[in-house]
């Protein structure tokens, strides 16, 4: 028997204990941003939080924005992850306010953004809105700061498109929302 199959079906309401949850958060490391593949989806802070309901795996996300394309397939891929470890009808929920930022992006996975070539988010979003400030981007290949933006789209809608002065290299900036 597989350990989500005994969360499901004789435990009922009250199953699944703090390791069963230790292990969903492990596996959900392992689903990746389908748009961006080096960071998972806990590391972009897309999921929120995990419990328990009706005995089975409760998941709360915020999608990186309303829209987005990659929002379905994060479902899918989430779900199918979690029923492969064993959690039976994992039950996602989706709660778009406060509305997701990138300022949940952890620092690992700013970090992976970098190393992959994409200039994480810079600051804090919400301060530079206040004050209307352009962000200076770094270049993640050779860390200058001397770029300019090309495009305010990139290779995806989420993504502004920049090059770097100084390596002459285009690069993905992750946008602030
Ligand atoms: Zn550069």
């Amino acid at each position: 028997m597989r350990p989500g199959e005994l969360i499901a079906s004789e435990h009922g309401a009250r199953a699944g204990g703090a390791t069963d949850l230790v292990r969903a958060w492990a596996v959900l490391e392992t689903v990746m941003d389908p748009e961006v593949p080096v960071v998972s989806v806990v590391q972009l802070g897309i999921v929120r939080d995990l419990g328990w309901a009706d005995g089975h795996l409760w998941v709360l996300l915020t999608p990186t924005y309303s829209g987005c394309p990659a929002t379905e397939v994060i479902e899918q891929d989430i779900r199918r992850a979690l029923e492969t470890a064993g959690f039976v009808a994992p039950r996602l929920e989706l709660r778009l306010a406060p509305a997701w930022t990138t300022d949940w992006i952890s620092e690992s996975g700013r970090q992976a953004l970098r190393a992959y070539g994409i200039a994480p988010p810079e600051g804090s979003a919400s301060k530079r809105s206040l004050f209307g400030q352009a962000p200076v981007i770094a270049c993640p290949h050779c860390g200058s700061s001397h770029t300019e933006r090309l495009s305010e789209f990139g290779s995806t809608a989420c993504k502004a498109l920049y090059r770097c002065l100084e390596c002459r290299e285009p690069f993905d900036y992750f946008k602030c929302l």
